[in-house]
């Protein structure tokens, strides 16, 4: 395996918890490493406390079966590493990308307030959107 095709792979492995984005767009694949019997993936956690982990872990080696995953805390995992088509995946499932301007997913208005800063996960935050009074959430940025 190439380390193209092991980075091909991990493109199409979608985050547990949000599957309309990639572990590569969400920015946690920090390096990849190709040895003769297997493949080493670093990973970055995307915040302390985000539970799917093992979920992440297990989503890897059903794509790259020889994959040694390690998780790495060094360099922290920053919202800044989610790619424009990361955002785009957290748009359509109605969370808000971790922009300086919060953004309804919805209707796309700034007519927004926060609701709770500990949404569902410490990741996310509950935000009402006063334009389309809808509630959604946003990702913290971090
Ligand atoms: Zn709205």
């Amino acid at each position: 395996m190439t380390e193209q095709a092991v980075r091909e792979a991990l493109g199409r492995v979608m985050d547990p918890e949000i599957p309309t984005i990639s572990i590569v767009d969400l920015g946690m694949v920090d390096e990849v490493r190709v040895h003769a019997e297997h493949v080493e993936v670093a990973l970055l956690p995307t915040f302390l406390g985000c539970p799917a982990l093992d979920l992440i872990e297990e989503a890897v080696l059903k794509a790259i079966p020889s994959a040694v995953v390690t998780f790495r805390h060094d360099p922290p995992w920053s919202t800044e590493r989610i790619t424009e088509a990361g955002k785009e995946g957290l748009r359509r499932f109605g969370i808000a990308p971790p922009d300086d301007v919060v953004r309804c997913p919805r209707c796309g208005s700034e007519q927004v307030l926060a609701e709770n800063l500990f949404g569902p996960t410490r990741c996310r935050a509950i935000y009402y959107c006063r334009a389309c009074r809808s509630p959604f959430e946003a990702f913290k940025a971090i």
